[in-house]
């Protein structure tokens, strides 16, 4: 591998005084001496802190403030390559950004499962020097092999099932010196990619965009790349051009995806394009197996990453290309601990190491538009479909003419259209975003909405689960006999329709069709659901009911009509994202039709077929609608017009936030210095959430504003107490 070799960084002697930097534990980097053998500058290490001992990155030099006799020693340096400048100053920049404690950032770099064991190795088996004394033919078969792959290393199951025999004869053979047994570390490198095996031959249309892409990363300088194109165009084709390009180039490679389940279907696409399987990162990955990610990513031996947004922390030694697919994806933010937007990060990483950034997607985040728009970043469109599939017809369906029971959500005129298609052997998609049977439980006797005892939200009935759930906290409980209000019997009906629901109408409704349900709850595995979208894939189903699960990139053939059941259900929130989030949605929703050689059609149900959304979605108009939608937000000051940040306060005890939340807003002379206005403190949209109650205040500041400094002397004035939880959110995505 090309690029800064490990060894520039500086060494430590034994007993010198150096700043360790402990991930999670203490925000502060402290001293200790070098251990025996000393270490290097970014080396992980383990150190004593109190009683218990952590893990940590040897940050800088001491700063020699203590008495160095009552200073503690490393414990012992871990087995992995040290941390390379660019990756300290990422996460000094992520932490300034996001602003999060060092050692909470420091923990999500050090999230290698074991890294704090010692090295664990294997036994090997190669050739050894000596004959056997008598060769037999299962012997044969053994030195064969070995003679046959002298660069590979083997273990003794390895060898003995290529072999054919038991591993007793390769042991023997050990034992007369004719085979030679090993250590080996446990982890071994990735098997080679190679740029060059198998290109796809690719239209004109993705021709000219992989030339495009395949230049900016040969550049070896940061740069971003909107590639835009409509679902089926072939961006991903187009994008492992990019990846070809930056492994000729001898660097590294990380590829983004939302889902977990889109995973296998890419790597195959990996495997067919470069010969073999890259590295994995995600939550659906063994221990073992992510051990042996992180080691490789930091040691060069895996060239190209596959993962979740967590993968931007691995420790790349030489990182040349980021791709995140599927940018504008919601999933990218994380909402939990530490809170940051993967795509952003991504460009952050990318500008600090001079690689390159690919953001793919069929509709793109109004942030990375109007990035587009004014140059900051290239812009790449495929507008074609690959092959002669096209774009499908987009049709409204206004259901104040329709004719339906106030239980029923599926309109004779998009019945029809689904009869007519089972008729013809094509598939049907009936997407709703509600997972579960029915969103409200009411007592038909009192009108109490069964709720969640920890959170201000309703629980929803899943029948599949035989559960009520609280979509916020995940509690869950068995549907009461009698209603916890009023204990009248049989009064208590489900009221609204969930991906359930609406699966037993589209059983009654389309008689004998084999109906399937696609939704998160419905699957233990990722293993199952990838069995389930494989089979509808094959044609093993008529009518796909599905959620907010189906809009993320599958590809269904047979698939050529898309009903939506409510495309008015994203228009209601107050949120700022609702319009971009619907119009997204529905779009993608919509792209799934008539991929093959079929044509395909997509019915809106609406109430407001004239709402603005709703007409920009159906006409197609992409660019004047995010020229509408950018302007308003340009009007309003907000982002990426304005910058915000959401604060949250969180306690048991409501007027202690309220308390805290009005004094935070008198005292905002740091924010007022820069401009900034703080709005609140209120409710939170969801008010209590787990039994915490939730206040929120919003930040809003002119987009040059210093926004975290001023937030950081704002907040740092207060004595915030154990008992209240301060949550801090640059750049909210969603306002609960
Ligand atoms: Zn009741
Ligand atoms: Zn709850």
């Amino acid at each position: 591998m090309k690029g800064r070799s490990v060894g520039e960084q500086r060494y430590f002697q034994q007993g010198e005084i150096v700043g360790v930097l402990p991930a999670g534990a203490l925000d502060r980097v402290l001293d200790y001496k070098a251990p025996e053998g000393g270490c290097r500058l970014g080396a992980f290490v383990e150190v004593p802190l109190g009683p218990r001992k952590i893990v940590g990155v040897v940050w800088k030099e001491g700063a020699g403030t203590w008495d160095p006799a009552k200073v503690r020693s490393i414990k012992r340096v871990l087995e992995a390559t040290p941390m390379q400048p660019n990756m300290r100053s990422f996460l000094t920049r992520a932490a300034e950004y996001t602003l999060t404690p060092m050692s909470a950032m420091l923990r999500l770099a050090t999230r290698a499962p074991g890294l704090g064991d010692t090295p664990a190795m294997r036994k090997i088996y190669r050739l050894g020097a000596n004959v056997p004394d008598r060769l037999t033919p299962t012997r044969e078969r053994v030195l064969q092999v070995l003679k046959d792959y002298p660069s590979l290393s083997f273990s003794l199951k390895e060898v003995a099932d290529m072999a054919g025999v038991t591993p007793s004869v390769v042991k023997g053979l050990a034992k007369m010196g004719a085979v030679v047994e090993a250590d080996a570390p446990r982890d071994t490198a990735y098997p080679k990619l190679d740029p060059s095996y198998a290109g796809k031959t690719l239209s004109p249309d993705q021709d000219a965009g992989a030339r495009q892409l395949r230049s900016a990363v040969a550049a070896g300088r940061y740069g971003t790349t909107l590639l835009k194109g409509v679902t089926g165009s072939g961006k991903t084709e187009v994008y492992l051009e990019a990846v070809a390009e930056c492994l000729a180039q001898g660097r590294q490679a990380l590829v983004l995806l939302p889902e977990i389940a889109l995973t296998s279907e890419f790597l195959t696409r990996v495997e067919a394009r470069f010969g073999a399987r890259p590295a994995e990162w995600h939550s659906g990955v063994t221990m073992a197996e992510r051990r042996r990610a992180w080691k490789m990513v930091g040691e060069g031996g895996a060239q190209l990453v596959v993962g979740a947004r967590s993968a931007l922390f691995l420790p790349f030694q030489n990182l040349g290309l980021i791709v995140v697919d599927e940018e504008h994806d919601t999933s990218y933010k994380q909402e939990d601990g530490v809170l940051y937007n993967a795509r952003d990060m991504a460009v952050l990483r990318a500008s600090i190491s001079a690689a390159h950034v690919v953001l793919a997607t069929a509709t793109p985040s109004l942030e990375s538009w109007v990035n587009a728009e004014q140059g900051k970043y290239a812009k790449l469109e495929l507008k074609s479909r690959f092959g002669p599939a096209v774009m499908p017809q987009m049709r409204a369906v206004d259901m104040r003419d329709q004719d339906l029971p106030s239980d029923r959500w599926i309109s004779p005129a998009l019945a029809d259209a689904v009869r007519s298609r089972i008729e013809k052997s094509e598939q049907s998609l009936l997407f709703i975003n509600r997972r579960g049977y029915a969103p409200i439980t009411l007592c038909r006797a009192c009108g109490h909405q069964i709720g969640c005892d920890d959170c201000d939200a309703r629980m929803v009935e899943h029948r599949f689960l035989k559960r009520l759930v609280c979509h916020q906290c995940g509690e869950t409980k068995p549907m009461p006999a009698v209603c916890p209000s009023c204990e009248a019997e049989d009064k208590l009906a489900p009221v609204g329709p969930g991906v359930e629901r609406l699966t037993e109408e589209a059983e009654a409704l389309f008689e004998g069709a084999r109906v399937v349900t696609l939704s998160s709850d419905h699957f233990g595995s990722a293993r199952a659901m990838k069995e389930q979208i494989e089979s509808i894939a094959a044609g093993d189903a008529d009518v796909i009911i599905g959620t907010q699960l189906v809009a993320k990139g599958h590809n269904f053939p047979k698939l050529t009509l898309v009903g939506v059941i409510d495309a008015d259900l994203g228009l209601q929130g107050s949120d700022l994202r609702a319009a971009e989030r619907t119009f997204q949605l529905m779009r993608q929703v919509a792209g799934r039709a008539g991929r093959a050689e079929v044509a395909g059609t997509a019915l809106l149900q609406t109430y407001q077929p004239d709402h603005p959304v709703i007409r920009s979605i159906l006409s197609g108009d992409e660019d004047g609608f995010w020229a509408a939608e950018a302007a308003e937000r340009e009007a309003a000051g907000v982002p990426p017009y304005g910058r915000m940040a959401g604060i949250i306060l969180s306690s048991e005890n409501v007027q202690e936030i309220f308390d805290l939340g009005a004094a935070m807003a008198r005292n905002d002379g740091p924010l007022r210095q820069v401009g900034a206005t703080v709005y609140g403190p209120a409710p939170a949209p969801i008010a209590r959430i787990r039994g915490r109650h939730r206040v929120r205040m919003l930040v809003k500041a002119d987009k040059t504003a210093p926004l975290q400094a001023a937030l950081s002397r704002w907040t740092a004035q207060f004595k915030i107490p154990n008992s209240v939880r301060l949550a801090i959110d640059i750049d909210p995505q969603s306002f609960f």
